[in-house]
């Protein structure tokens, strides 16, 4: 399997650190406030590489859940987003978490997200992030400066292992409108542990060697990475905006931290835009399942655009294009339903050249668009419908679209009741189908069946002749 890696800038071989096992991490939501369709566009994709990885690995995912610690800006200033959250809602900084943590796990269900294997909320990990901190103070790679503790970044060869950015580029607090903080020694710096918060009610504060306080984001991730999965991580997960500075001060403190190199591959997807540019939480703007729900689309549908197009291109939202993949789901589920299921038994060999060519796709840095053109590859060849819906199960053990399911539900929906003409018609279809296969065209008996199909009519064949099952469209 290739697959890029985001800090060679390069699509390269995936070999884990240990023969048959993967270890993964992966960046949790900040839980202030509902995920939006972008953030669950990263986790979608992240999904769909768990999945991959587990046809060929045994894998074992942690994810955080970041309930304290990330600044309105990611360069360490500005507002608890947590603390904007309760204020936001009037309710303290705990129900929050819990409200929009059981809020993200509810969307991942409905999109057919599995949950990681361990999922730890920053809350829950003082106790290692402490026993890091303390490691890189022990270790000359973080200092003390008005009550915080800060990473010396000056203590690297190079600090920009994850991102070529410029040290003028860098200025994000300034960027973001934020005051500059006059403790840090080098710009890049960032902190490890708050004691000075800016906030007088910065409710979650813990003891620690440097006072009363709590974590800064960046450390929470390596902490709970190191802690749940070792010294060495294969491949760790997040969108595009973590690569700097979040992902770049991780690399930096995880190993300064451990003396030796921490992650091999670094995976990270591109957003999901609105016409205005990034859909963002803090813009207050944006799209949620439940929304989308609303405005009755099946999640699957919104799961099925996210893997029309690849992870490592942006992907602009309308509901044009939303609307354009919901008739391209549905058209693909009436292929699905008008399959026999029929009771010979699937041929393993033949079920394994059909899959190929998603097996191809996918080892090619997870393309998704190609995987679901072998779908319809399979439908169209000449295999048996036995043999066609093992296939599709097994491509959709790792695409999760529900293709299955969807379709026996459209078999299984009520009949419905049609004017005598319809039946007529339906009636003489038939007769030219069976008449076709009479003449040896097959290409037209199937054209007629697919047609059929389109309207809602599905064919079975039996020895009696062919009977037909009309279900809703
Ligand atoms: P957050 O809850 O803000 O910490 O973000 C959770 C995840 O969503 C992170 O991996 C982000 O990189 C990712 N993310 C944020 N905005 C977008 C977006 N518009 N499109 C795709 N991924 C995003
Ligand atoms: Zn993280």
């Amino acid at each position: 399997m290739k697959i890029f890696n985001t800090q060679t800038r390069t699509i390269e071989e995936f070999v884990p650190n240990e023969a048959g096992r993967v270890k993964m991490y992966t960046c949790g939501p900040t839980v202030y406030h509902f995920a939006h369709i972008g953030n669950l566009r990263s986790y979608i994709e992240e999904d769909v590489l768990e999945k991959y990885l587990r046809k060929h690995y045994e894998v074992t995912r942690v994810m955080n859940i970041t309930d304290v610690g990330h600044l309105s800006s990611d360069a360490d200033t500005g507002e608890d987003k947590m603390l904007k959250g309760a204020k936001r809602e009037k309710k303290s900084v705990m129900e929050i978490a819990k409200f929009y943590t059981d809020a993200f796990f509810s969307d991942c269900r409905e999109l057919n997200i599995k949950k990681p294997d361990i999922v730890v909320p920053a809350t829950k990990s003082i106790g290692s992030i402490i026993k890091m901190i303390t490691g890189l103070i022990d270790g000359g790679y973080a200092y003390l400066a008005g009550g915080n503790v800060y990473f010396d970044t000056s203590r690297l060869d190079n600090y920009y292992v994850l991102s070529n950015n410029e040290a003028e580029d860098l200025e994000v607090g300034v960027r973001e409108g934020v005051d500059e903080d006059s403790n840090k020694r080098n710009k890049t710096d960032f902190v490890l542990w708050f004691t000075k918060s800016k906030f007088e009610d910065q409710e979650l504060k813990w003891n620690s060697p440097w006072g009363l306080g709590y974590p800064g984001w960046h450390i929470e991730c390596s902490a709970i990475c190191i802690s749940n999965l070792g010294e060495r991580v294969d491949i760790h997960c997040g969108g595009v905006d973590n690569i700097f500075p979040h992902h770049t001060n991780e690399i930096a403190q995880s190993e300064a931290y451990l003396g030796h190199k921490w992650c091999n591959y670094w995976f990270h997807v591109h957003h999901l835009n609105t016409p205005t540019g990034k859909m963002s939480k803090s813009s207050g703007e944006f799209l949620t399942v439940s929304l989308l729900k609303e405005k009755g689309y099946d999640p699957m549908v919104y799961r099925f655009f996210c893997l029309l197009s690849h992870y490592r291109k942006s992907l602009a939202f309308s509901y044009e294009a939303l609307d354009n993949a919901k008739a391209a789901y549905e058209k693909l589920i009436s292929k699905i339903a008008s399959l026999e299921k029929g009771s010979c038994e699937a041929d393993r060999e033949k079920v394994s050249i059909l899959t190929a060519p998603f097996y191809k796709a996918m080892d090619n840095d997870l393309n998704t668009s190609l995987a679901i053109t072998a779908i319809y590859d399979v439908l169209k060849s000449s295999a048996s419908d036995a043999d066609k819906l093992s296939a599709i199960a097994e491509i959709d053990d790792v695409l999760s679209l529900n293709l299955l399911k969807a379709a026996e539900e459209k078999r299984n929906s009520k009949e419905t009741s049609i004017d005598s003409d319809f039946a007529e018609w339906i009636g003489k279809m038939i007769s030219e189908r069976a008449q076709a296969k009479i003449d040896k065209d097959f290409a037209r008996a199937d054209s007629i069946r697919e047609m059929l199909s389109e309207k809602g009519v599905m064919l079975t064949d039996t020895r009696e002749g062919t009977t037909y099952t009309v279900v809703e469209k």
